[in-house]
C-alpha cells in the first residue's frame, strides 16, 4: 500500500486523514504543488517549492517547515513509494480552525505528501491531438486571486472543466475578463502561426507554469522565437499549431478549437519537436 506523508509521519493511504475543520476542507484555503518525478529525479524541484512558498506568502499561510525540511520530507515520501517516473502532490492547508472564515484561528498548517504514477490523458491523445472547447466560465479576475498563486481552490477551473466534458471535448479553454485567452483548466497554452511561438502572460490570468518555462526556453534553444501578448479567440482558430503544456499533461497538441480544426488536424512539426525535447531534457 502506498505511503503517504502527513504532518511529520509516512502512513498508509487508507490511514492518511485530516480533520473536517481543517479550512483546506471548509474553504479550500490552502495552496499545493504537482510535481513530476523523471528517471528518479525530481523535476524542476526548486522552482515548484519557490512557487509554494510564494504562494504561501501571498495568502498569508504559514508554512510551519522550512523549505529544506519540506524538500526532505518530499524526497522521503518518493523513495518510501519506491517512484521513479512519477507524481508528487505537495499540499499545504491553512489547517485546523472553527466554522468562521478567519484563518488566523487556525494556528497550524498541515502538509501532506502524496507520491504515485499519473497519466493525465490516454496515449492516443497525446498522438491525434486534443479538441477543446471555449467556456464561458471567464477566468478569476487577477485582482480577485492571482493567478500566480496555485490555491486549493479550483472551482474556477472546475466548472470550465464541466463545459467541456458535457460538449464531449477534451479539454477547454478560458478567458480573461478582458476575452482575451487565459489558459486551459490546468494548463498553459502555446499556438504557433508562422514558424513563432506565441503564449498569453501571466497577467491574461495564466498560472505561470514550470513546465511552460522549460518549454520556452527549448523553444529559444531550438532558435524560435517565443512572444508572450494576449492571444484571442481569432488567433486560436487561424494558428498553424496549438498545444498545452502542464506538469501532468507535459506538452499536447490541440487539433480542434470550438469545431476549427487547427493545422492540419493532426499535432504540428513544432508541437512534435517541442514535446520530443521536452522528454529528452527531463530523462536527462
Ligand atoms: N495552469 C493551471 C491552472 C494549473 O493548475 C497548472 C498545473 N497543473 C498549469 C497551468 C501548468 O503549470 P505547471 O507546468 O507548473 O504544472
Amino acid at each position: 500500500m502506498a505511503k503517504v506523508w502527513l504532518d511529520g509521519q509516512l502512513v498508509d493511504e487508507d490511514q492518511a486523514k485530516i480533520s473536517i475543520f481543517d479550512h483546506g476542507v471548509l474553504y479550500g484555503d490552502g495552496v499545493f504543488e504537482g510535481i513530476r518525478v523523471y528517471n528518479g529525479k525530481i523535476f524542476k524541484f526548486a522552482e515548484h517549492l519557490r512557487r509554494l512558498y510564494e504562494s504561501a506568502k501571498v495568502i498569508r499561510l504559514k508554512i510551519k517547515l522550512t523549505v529544506e525540511e519540506l524538500a526532505k520530507a518530499t524526497e522521503e515520501t518518493v523513495r518510501a513509494n519506491n517512484i521513479d517516473d512519477g507524481y508528487i502532490r505537495l499540499v499545504v492547508t491553512r489547517g485546523v480552525g472553527d466554522l468562521g472564515l478567519n484563518p488566523f484561528f487556525c494556528k497550524n498548517s498541515t502538509i501532506f505528501i502524496i507520491a504515485d504514477h499519473i497519466q493525465l490523458y490516454p496515449e492516443k491523445l497525446y498522438k491525434e491531438g486534443m479538441k477543446v472547447v471555449s467556456a464561458s466560465t471567464v477566468r478569476n479576475h487577477p485582482q480577485s486571486i492571482p493567478p500566480q498563486v496555485k490555491s486549493l481552490n479550483y472551482l474556477n477551473n472546475i466548472l470550465a472543466k464541466i463545459e467541456a466534458l458535457d460538449a464531449g471535448a477534451d479539454e477547454t479553454i478560458m478567458y480573461n475578463h478582458q476575452g482575451y485567452v487565459a489558459e486551459a483548466s490546468g494548463d498553459n497554452i502555446f499556438i504557433v502561426k508562422d514558424g513563432d511561438i506565441y503564449t498569453p502572460p501571466p497577467q491574461s490570468g495564466s498560472l505561470p507554469g514550470i513546465t511552460r518555462a522549460v518549454v520556452i526556453n527549448i523553444a529559444m534553444q531550438e532558435n524560435i522565437e517565443v512572444i508572450e501578448r494576449e492571444i484571442t479567440r481569432y488567433d486560436l482558430y487561424t494558428a498553424d499549431e496549438f498545444f498545452l503544456t502542464g506538469t501532468a499533461a507535459e506538452v499536447i497538441g490541440v487539433v480542434e478549437a470550438d469545431s476549427r480544426v487547427i493545422g492540419d488536424g493532426k499535432p504540428g512539426p513544432i508541437t512534435e519537436l517541442l514535446r520530443k525535447k521536452f522528454f529528452e531534457y527531463a530523462r536527462s
